[in-house]
C-alpha cells in the first residue's frame, strides 16, 4: 500500500487530479472513487490507456502494473492527500459555509481579493467531501489567499471539510431552511454549520460575522469565539453598510469608519446585500482600499442562474433557478415585489430535501406568494400541486405541463421570477418566456 507521503511525491510531479474517465488529462493522477452506482476501480486500465500517469485504486485485483497505486480507501486517500497539501501551503484560507449565498459570496470575496492578491477560489460549486479536496489540490504554490466553499447536508460534514480546508479565517453566510431533512430541522442546521466556528475557535482562526443575524451571533457566543470581525447595518461594526438601491441592481453604501463610499453591482435581489457586505469586510480586513474593493464588486457579473437578470425576446427574467429552499424562495419573492415593473409573474418549482417539513414549508411559500401583489403565480411540481384547490394561482404537476401552457398562452412584457430546486430543471421553461 502506498503512503500519503509517497502519493504526495507523485502529485508534486503530476499535480492534475481526475476522478472521471471522460475527463482524463495527459499525465494526471486518476482517483478511482466508488459511488452508489459505479466502481471506478473497473475503469483503472481505461484511465491509464487515456493517458493517466497513475491510478489510485482500492481493489487489489485491478492493480495490473506500477502505474496502479493501491490504497485502503480511495476517497480517504484523496482527502488525506488534500490535507497534506494544505499543510504545505502557508497561506490564509477562508472557509465559507452557510445555507444560502455560499457560491455568490465566494465569488464576490474572490472578485474583491483578486484586485490585489493572487487568489484561488473553489471552481463553481465543488463544495462537498470530494469537491473540497479537489479544490485544495488545485491550489498552486504561488497563490496568496484561497477561498474555499464548504457545503453540507448533514452533521459532521463541515467538521470533516474543515480538517481538509484547515481555514485560518471563516464565515457562515447565514443559516436557513435548507437541507432540513439531512440536518434534522432548523436547530440541526445551526448545529451543523457551527462546526466551522468550533474549528476556528480550536485553531485560533478569525471569524467574519454578520452582526444583524441573531442566529449567527448566538452560534458565535455558544462557540466562545473571540477573534471576530463584524459587518452589518449598525454602528459598531468594522464595516457598516446600507442598501442604497435594489431596483433592479444592488447598490451599497458602506464605511470602514475612515472612508465612506458607495458601490454599484450587477447583482439583483436585496438578499445579496449581506453577501456583498461580507466581501467588503473581508477585503478591508486584508488591507485593501475602498477603490480596490469597489472595483472588484462592480466588475463582478453574476453567472450560473443565480440572481441573474436576463432580457429575453418577450420578458425580463430573474433567472434564479439554480436552486431553491424555503429561505431563498421567500427572499426571492420579497425581492420581486419591490422591483419596479407594471406586470410581474412568479414561476415557482418544488423545493426538495425538506423531509417532514416539506408540506408546511410549501404551504408557507404558497401563502406568501398568494398575498404578494403579483399579476400571476405559477406553481410547478407535486408538492405545490397539493395546494391546488386551496390558494390562488396556476398549478402544474410537471414543468412539461407548464411549458405546454406557456406555449399556448405566451407571457409578454412581464418581469418574471423563475425559481425552483435544481431537480425541477426550470431552465427548460426559459425558451417559452
Ligand atoms: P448551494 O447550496 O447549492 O451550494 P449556495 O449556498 O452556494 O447554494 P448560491 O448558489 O450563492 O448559494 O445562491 C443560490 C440562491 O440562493 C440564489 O440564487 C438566491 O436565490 C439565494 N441566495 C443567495 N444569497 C442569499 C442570501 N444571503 N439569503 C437568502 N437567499 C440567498
Ligand atoms: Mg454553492
Amino acid at each position: 500500500m502506498i503512503t500519503t507521503e509517497e502519493l504526495y511525491n507523485h502529485y508534486l510531479k503530476n499535480p492534475i487530479i481526475s476522478t472521471d474517465t471522460r475527463n482524463i488529462s495527459e499525465g494526471c493522477i486518476f482517483f478511482a472513487l466508488k459511488g452508489d452506482n459505479f466502481n471506478a476501480n473497473e475503469f483503472a486500465a481505461q484511465a491509464i490507456e487515456k493517458g493517466a500517469a497513475f491510478v489510485v485504486i482500492d481493489e487489489k485485483k485491478h492493480a495490473k502494473n506500477q502505474k496502479c497505486l493501491l490504497v485502503a480507501d480511495v476517497l480517504s486517500a484523496l482527502q488525506d492527500l488534500a490535507r497534506h497539501h494544505r499543510k504545505q501551503l502557508n497561506i490564509p484560507v477562508i472557509g465559507l459555509t452557510g445555507s444560502n449565498g455560499k457560491t455568490t459570496s465566494k465569488e464576490l470575496v474572490n472578485a474583491v481579493l483578486a484586485e490585489r492578491y493572487k487568489t484561488f477560489a473553489t471552481f463553481g460549486n465543488l463544495n462537498n467531501h470530494i469537491g473540497v479536496p479537489l479544490s485544495i489540490l488545485s491550489i498552486k504554490s504561488d497563490v496568496e489567499i484561497a477561498v474555499i466553499e464548504m457545503g453540507a447536508n448533514h452533521q459532521k460534514e463541515i467538521e470533516l471539510l474543515c480538517t481538509i480546508t484547515q481555514p485560518t479565517h471563516g464565515i457562515i453566510t447565514n443559516v436557513g431552511m435548507a437541507h432540513l431533512d439531512g440536518f434534522g430541522g432548523f436547530e440541526g442546521v445551526k448545529k451543523g454549520k457551527a462546526e466551522l466556528y468550533t474549528y476556528l475557535k480550536g485553531n485560533n482562526g478569525y471569524t467574519f460575522i454578520n452582526r444583524d443575524n441573531p442566529y449567527l451571533m448566538e452560534m458565535s457566543d455558544a462557540a466562545g469565539l473571540s477573534k471576530l470581525i463584524f459587518y452589518g447595518t449598525e454602528n459598531g461594526n468594522t464595516i457598516k453598510g446600507s442598501l442604497k438601491s435594489s431596483d433592479p441592481f444592488i447598490e451599497v453604501e458602506w464605511t470602514n469608519h475612515e472612508i465612506s463610499s458607495s458601490v454599484k453591482t450587477n447583482l439583483t435581489g436585496s438578499y445579496n446585500f449581506e453577501n456583498i457586505l461580507s466581501a467588503i469586510c473581508i477585503g478591508d480586513f486584508f488591507d485593501m482600499n475602498p477603490k480596490e474593493i469597489n472595483s472588484g464588486l462592480t466588475n463582478y457579473e453574476p453567472k450560473n442562474n443565480r440572481s441573474q437578470l436576463t432580457k429575453t425576446e418577450s420578458n425580463t427574467v430573474i433567472c434564479d433557478f439554480y436552486n431553491a429552499n424555503p429561505s431563498s424562495m421567500s427572499a426571492a419573492l420579497n425581492n420581486i415585489t419591490v422591483l419596479t415593473s407594471d406586470k410581474k409573474i412568479a414561476i415557482l418549482g418544488d423545493m426538495f430535501e425538506l423531509g417532514p417539513e416539506s408540506e408546511i414549508q410549501h404551504q408557507l411559500i404558497v401563502e406568501q406568494a398568494s398575498k404578494s401583489e403579483l399579476n400571476e403565480i405559477i406553481f410547478i411540481g407535486k408538492y405545490f400541486y397539493a395546494f391546488k384547490d386551496k390558494c390562488k394561482g396556476l398549478f402544474f404537476e410537471t414543468p412539461n405541463e407548464a411549458a405546454a401552457y406557456l406555449k399556448e398562452k405566451p407571457i409578454k412584457n412581464n418581469l418574471v421570477l423563475l425559481k425552483g430546486s435544481r431537480g425541477m430543471k426550470l431552465e427548460s421553461l426559459l425558451e417559452y418566456l
